[in-house]
């Protein structure tokens, strides 16, 4: 995934913002100057509302979706460790080094 993430932004030299964010949310892709959305780039969207906290200020539909993909694990959470996004719900940090601390304060 990040490598067509990645690729998606080379190509239409695209920086996902809060209102470009907000509107791949809301589905107006044009607005957000997105030619050929794909599923990544909706959850890239709703990842960026979510690490700014955004997500949970919009119509509840929106924190509801956001919710759905947390719990799908497609969008990640803060880890309380590292306290960088990359902690899947039920599975945990994706971070390895956090993983190894993780188990040795256990
Ligand atoms: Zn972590």
């Amino acid at each position: 995934m990040g490598i067509i993430k990645k690729h998606i932004q080379e190509q239409n030299n695209f920086k996902m913002d809060t209102f470009k964010a907000t509107m791949i949310a809301e589905g107006d892709f044009t607005m957000a100057g997105v030619d050929c959305p794909t599923e990544e780039l909706i959850i890239e969207a709703y990842q960026f509302l979510v690490n700014t906290g955004i997500v949970w200020e919009l119509q509840g539909s929106f924190g509801r979706t956001a919710s759905d993909l947390i719990e799908q694990g497609l969008i990640m959470l803060k880890c309380p460790t590292c306290e960088e996004y990359r902690y899947i719900k039920n599975k945990g940090c994706t971070d390895t080094i956090c993983v190894e601390h993780n188990i040795n304060e256990k």
